[in-house]
């Protein structure tokens, strides 16, 4: 750090120039990496931006060129400020405001046409901080929601941001206020050298917030049936079995409902797939309609779905898997014809806590469900799957006089 702060003026500006050169490559390159972050892309403007103004700084010391350099320098600079406040805007999902973009800029060149402003160095300083201030507190309001979903990624980028406004809120209090310190602190090369570290900081830190948002996206995928945006069955496996745990830890029953949609194949061939994956998107509303806050329903694969729920048994559960052919009952005038389910109950009481038990107890449940001749509930016993009472077909049953929530066993 002393060692930067006792190299000469031209020297920090170049090094500088260079570091944000490099920065703006950075992050350009890993916009590519991934589908064109455009977040990254508008870092990288900002970084070569602002490489642009240093450069420019360099060749303020020729002769005729100061004026030129200080006007072009500064709103370079300042305009790189609004592309970091940018690129955190659109990260958020937020389109990018380029009337917003210029204005501070465009006030700077105005305030230059003024002989006074240019040739008094204290009020360019104020000015210049005061503009990119106000794109720095923009940035920190613009990023700050996202805190409260990730705030292990976003606390250091509001660090950076914040440690940077608090420095240019410093330079662009108006002279009086500051007294005799105005000129002797922060000194050139101060600025110079937290403009680097801040440069530096922030780059790394909107990468780590799109690399972390794209592991994000990529987590999700990974784990959600893209059809029903119901969890999938790598998510069943790795939520379920989870639930399983902390439940029997608990001392707690867990009862698991495998749903297989009756002559599905039919609808598919007599209304076409699209059809067909209608009903599969409308039975998995149902499932989340009619289960609990807190249960887990998938999509297993096709026409089939589980729902593992926690705290219910043999009796809670069917009396889940009876709502949940009602709900689909009741929901008829929505499907191209009459649509039934044929669910299959097992529960760790009979079954214990092992995913895979449960799911194959569950499925000879349902298969006894089918050769029962379907639109019924199943719950497997050590005697064999036993049937549901109460599981009448849907369709001969009168509808709305069935209890509105779960007995819980
Ligand atoms: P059962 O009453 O015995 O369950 O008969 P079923 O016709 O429902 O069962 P079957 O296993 O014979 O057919 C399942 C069908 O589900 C076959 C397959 O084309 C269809 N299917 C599987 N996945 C999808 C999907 O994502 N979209 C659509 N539209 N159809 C699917
Ligand atoms: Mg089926
Ligand atoms: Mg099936």
């Amino acid at each position: 750090m002393a060692v930067l702060l006792n190299l000469d003026p031209g020297t920090l500006l170049v090094v500088e120039a260079f570091v944000l050169f490099m920065l703006g490559c950075l992050t350009c390159l890993a916009a590519f990496q991934g589908q064109r972050d455009r977040p990254l892309l508008w870092t990288a403007a900002g970084m070569w931006m602002a490489c642009l103004g240093f450069l420019l700084g360099v060749v303020r010391t020729r002769p005729g060129l100061f004026a030129f350099s200080i006007v072009l320098a500064n709103f370079l600079l300042i305009t790189s400020h609004a592309c970091l406040w940018v690129s955190l805007r659109v990260f958020r999902g937020r389109p990018a405001p380029w009337r917003w973009l210029g204005l501070g800029g465009l006030v700077w060149l105005a305030l230059c046409q003024w002989p006074f402003f240019l040739a008094e160095p204290q009020w360019r300083v104020v000015a210049y901080s005061a503009l990119s201030l106000g794109y720095l507190v923009a940035g920190l309001l613009a990023i700050w929601p996202e805190w409260r979903r990730d705030p292990v990624t976003v606390t250091p980028v509001l660090v950076f941001l914040g440690e940077h406004a608090v420095f240019y809120f410093w330079r662009a209090l108006p002279i009086p206020l500051k007294g005799a310190l105005w000129q002797s602190w922060p000194d050139f090369s101060l600025v110079m050298v937290e403009g680097l570290f801040f440069s530096i900081c922030l780059a790394f830190g909107i990468l780590m917030l799109v690399r972390a948002r794209a592991e994000q996206k990529y987590r999700h995928a990974a784990l959600h049936d893209t059809l029903t945006s119901l969890p999938n069955r790598r998510a069943l496996f790795e939520q379920g079995a989870a639930l399983l745990e902390q439940t029997h830890q608990e001392g707690g029953e867990v009862s698991l409902l495998m749903c297989d949609l009756d002559w599905f194949k039919q609808v598919n061939d007599r209304h076409g797939h699209e059809a067909g994956d209608r009903v599969l998107v409308r039975f998995a509303q149902v499932l989340l309609q009619t289960a609990r806050e807190g249960d887990l329903c998938a999509r297993l694969g096709g026409e089939e779905f589980v729902v593992v729920t926690a705290n219910l048994g043999p009796l809670g559960a069917q009396d889940l898997a009876a709502r949940i052919r009602y709900r689909l009952a009741g929901q008829a005038a929505r499907f191209p014809c009459p649509l039934t389910v044929s669910v299959g109950v097992s529960c760790s009481r009979d079954v214990g806590y092992d995913l895979d038990r449960l799911l194959a107890r569950a499925d000879q449940a349902l298969y006894a469900a089918k050769t029962a001749g379907r639109d019924c509930v199943r719950i497997w016993s050590q005697g064999g799957p036993e049937p549901d009472p109460s599981s009448t077909p849907v369709s001969r049953s009168r509808l709305g006089r069935f209890p509105e929530h779960p007995v819980d066993a």
